[in-house]
């Protein structure tokens, strides 16, 4: 770390008490962001915190669905976006005519929106998931009732193969998880026999089928703290390492590929953050009518999922 930055994290630290912003970050933010956050988790946990927080002015380090979530959840608190531009393609890939034309074959068919959505795709599906509690989620949902799983089709084929329960799949992926080939991680493992596989279930079902582990940046930080083993091989975005570090500062983390650094996630700097809480801009808002449906799927999920 630079003087330059420690010299900007203190000033942010100090900026942020005195103005009572709390910040919540993404394990895929820089490291240096996750060291400033006064909360840093997957993005259920994000809006879930975001939602039990005290404070009145929220940051939320990630990209722009994360902070719509938290303004959908928290009516009445001020949500800052550091980066507004900071966006996810494959959340942006869904449209709500998908989701009309699936409603209309299907009457009696229910929409299960990853979190990974825009506010306006929320707004029309049943309930939202992460990928740390999807599984749980389609487990709970009537055998009967048709599903559509918006808008990841790897995390869809991962659990709905784990639950033998079909789903009709929305044909998008992450494509930061998405490009990691079975044959990298083949050679992974042969390189490194030791590590145990950590894999995120935004990547290919051909890559899942060969980890040790599957789970959400939750659970892989679950896995590694807990783990007698010293060595991993991480196949999720690279961001994960600084948080497991923490714990476990002497384990070697190998990462499946070297590309595994998501763009958005990354434009956001210290330098945006201390910008956007000296002068609380830019102020994430979602459409009242947008809203007030988006946080039923919202709260349906953390409903079921909280006991
Ligand atoms: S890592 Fe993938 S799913 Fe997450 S924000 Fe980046 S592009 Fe979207």
């Amino acid at each position: 770390m630079t003087v330059h930055d420690s010299n900007l994290m203190e000033t942010i630290i100090r900026c942020k008490q005195e103005k009572g912003i709390y910040i919540i970050a993404h394990y895929y933010q820089r490291d240096e962001i996750q060291d400033i956050a006064d909360f840093i988790g997957d993005s259920y946990a994000m809006a879930v915190n975001a939602r039990n927080s005290d404070s009145n002015i929220i940051l939320v380090a990630g990209v722009d669905f994360m902070a719509e979530s938290a303004a959908i959840l928290c009516p009445g608190k001020t949500i800052l976006s550091p980066e507004p531009a900071a966006t996810c393609p494959m959340a942006n890939s869904i449209k709500t005519e998908d989701i009309l034309r699936f409603k209309e074959e299907h009457p009696d068919g229910l929409v299960v929106s990853y979190v990974n959505t825009p506010a306006e795709v929320k707004a029309y599906s049943d309930i939202c998931c992460t990928s740390s509690n999807a599984e749980k989620i389609l487990s709970l949902l009537p055998a009967e009732r048709p599903i559509f799983f918006i808008p990841d089709q790897n995390l869809a084929g991962n659990v709905s193969s784990k639950l033998a329960r079909s789903v009709t799949a929305f044909p998008s992926s992450c494509p930061i998880h998405a490009a990691l080939t079975r044959e990298e991680i083949i050679k992974k493992k042969q390189d490194h026999p030791e590590a145990a596989l950590l894999v995120h279930p935004e990547c290919d079902p051909a890559v899942v089928e060969l980890a040790d582990y599957v789970g959400s940046t939750a659970g892989i930080l679950s896995y590694t703290r807990t783990s007698p083993l010293q060595e991993f091989i991480i196949a999720t975005e690279s961001g994960i390492r600084h948080a497991i570090w923490q714990y476990r500062p002497e384990v070697r983390l190998i990462m499946a590929s070297d590309e595994m650094i998501c763009p958005n996630m990354k434009s956001i700097t210290l330098e945006k953050i201390l910008y956007s809480i000296e002068n609380l801009e830019t102020v994430v808002t979602v459409p009242e009518e947008i809203s007030k449906k988006a946080v039923l799927a919202l709260e349906k999920m953390i409903e079921l999922t909280s006991n």
